[in-house]
């Protein structure tokens, strides 16, 4: 049941993301003495960028910083030349003085991720609660009708009272 409860509370907290990257633009970007790690959350998608410099940087603040755009007007940081499928992207993205990659990571294949351990979950728990109440077998399902200590199918021992782990 916890599993359920957290698995459930994660997968809402991706779908408010996700809903949330349509009108706002959420930035974290951390800047080191080579480079930045930028991470951007835009309209349905995660976008991943690294830029290292060939010259150390030597000005401005380190560490990571947070900052949100309003969506209208935000230019996507990929452009087109690079790979894309279903919303995944990848480019590599270079100039004179810079080289780095952006990756972008479509949200709806991180709530299809999620939301494979509460699936699973409740319909292993219709599936228990159907053969308790037609009185099969937890394990198998066999019909456990005229059957007394164990299941002749499995041999799953059969509990009075019992209840789902
Ligand atoms: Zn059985």
């Amino acid at each position: 049941m916890l599993v359920l409860v957290a698995s459930l509370l994660l997968l809402a907290a991706m779908l408010g993301v996700w809903a949330r990257s349509y009108w706002r633009i959420d930035l974290f970007y951390n800047s080191e003495r080579r480079g930045i790690t930028v991470l951007v959350s835009s309209r349905g998608r995660l976008v991943i960028e690294t830029q290292q410099s060939n010259n150390p940087i030597r000005e401005g603040p380190r560490g990571w910083e947070r900052a949100a755009y309003n969506a209208a007007g935000y230019s996507d940081p990929l452009s087109v030349s690079g790979w894309r499928f279903l919303g995944f992207a990848y480019e590599p993205t270079a100039s004179e003085s810079w080289w780095g990659r952006a990756f972008a990571v479509p949200y709806w294949s991180l709530a299809a991720l999620l939301a494979i351990v509460p699936i699973r979950r409740l319909v292993r728990r219709l599936r228990l609660r159907r053969r308790r109440r037609l009185s099969l077998c937890l394990n198998c399902g066999f019909d456990l009708r005229c059957s007394a200590a164990r299941c002749p199918e499995c041999g799953r021992p059969v509990l009075a009272g019992e209840d789902t782990p």
